[in-house]
């Protein structure tokens, strides 16, 4: 690679990318890839909900703690955690207090991130750690080690969270973070512990003719445009642009055995798909 000086006196390093704004449609395009690397095939990547499954207690968390200790011996595993009922609360307080989204987002990582200690000293008898953001590059040495590594799952986009389509709720949340985390270590499996069957056509708490959807597009779910759902709609679009990760699954956390269903390939629950990405995959 040499250094090129451009007419308009600019300095350039020679590379494909030389002088361009990198905001060129043909440009990005060509920057895909048929396969992309993959830090972690074999790992499944495990939400367990906040508000959905950890503020149940004990009751509800204690059988979850004893399926992943034993599925690790035969899958290698990544649990993250989401907020809940308490993110719900400081969110409310930061609304009424006027905050923008990107205090919201704060607020809420902090929260999701006591129930990760909270998780990872249940587990810590067998092998249990709390890990933050950075110590995920370092997840092959930790898994080498026999730990179960427990990450709090609200991406850290924190005060610089874009502000949403409607309102201030920050739109990246667990799910997401979640989802976007089995992806650039391209894991194998993306499951999200939830209190519900899977994804309805409406709130089954709140609409009692809401339909179940076993399986669904992420694209036509996206168009369906439905009122309320049981995932985030950045979720959805991130699974909808994957490279890696091709489909989740939500499982009810209340059943036991659904999880270890999951992660043995079984869908339990509902299983949404992206095609682009699978066609994506199978050309490469
Ligand atoms: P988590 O704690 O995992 O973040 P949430 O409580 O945020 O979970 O979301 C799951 C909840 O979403 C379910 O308990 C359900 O009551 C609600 N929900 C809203 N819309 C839907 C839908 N279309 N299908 C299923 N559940 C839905
Ligand atoms: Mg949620």
């Amino acid at each position: 690679m040499s250094l090129q000086r451009d007419e308009s006196g600019r300095l350039h390093i020679e590379t494909p990318l030389m002088a361009e704004s990198l905001m060129d449609k043909a440009l990005l395009a060509r920057t895909d890839a048929d396969t992309v690397f993959r830090l972690m095939p074999d790992l499944s990547v495990i939400k367990l909900g906040g508000q959905s499954i950890i503020d149940r207690g004990a009751k509800v968390v204690l059988p979850l703690v004893d399926e992943i200790v034993a599925a690790r011996a035969n899958h290698p595993l990544l649990v993250t955690t989401g907020g809940g009922t308490r993110s719900r609360h400081a969110y409310s307080i930061a609304l009424d207090l006027g905050m923008p989204t990107g205090v919201l987002a704060k607020l809420g990582a902090n929260i999701s991130e006591q129930n990760a200690l909270m998780l990872s000293l249940l587990l810590a008898p067998h092998g249990g750690i709390q890990i933050g953001h950075d110590d995920l590059v370092k997840l092959p040495a930790y898994l080498a080690l026999g730990a179960i590594p427990v990450m709090h799952a609200m991406p850290p986009y924190s005060l610089w969270e874009e502000p949403p389509e409607h309102g201030r709720i920050p739109p990246h949340r667990t799910d997401s973070g979640t989802f976007l985390t089995a992806e650039v270590l391209g894991a194998k499996r993306c499951i999200l512990v939830k209190d519900e069957r899977g994804l309805y056509t409406a709130d089954p708490k709140k609409d009692p003719n809401a339909r179940f959807i076993p399986e669904i597009e992420v694209n036509e779910l996206l168009e369906a445009d439905l009122a309320d759902l049981a995932v985030e709609r950045a979720m959805l679009r991130a699974l909808a642009h994957a490279r890696s990760v091709r489909e989740v699954l939500i499982v009810n956390g209340r059943e036991p055995g659904n999880l270890t269903r999951a992660l043995s390939g079984e869908n339990p629950g509902t299983r949404i798909y992206c095609q682009r990405s699978a066609d994506r995959g199978k050309s490469g």
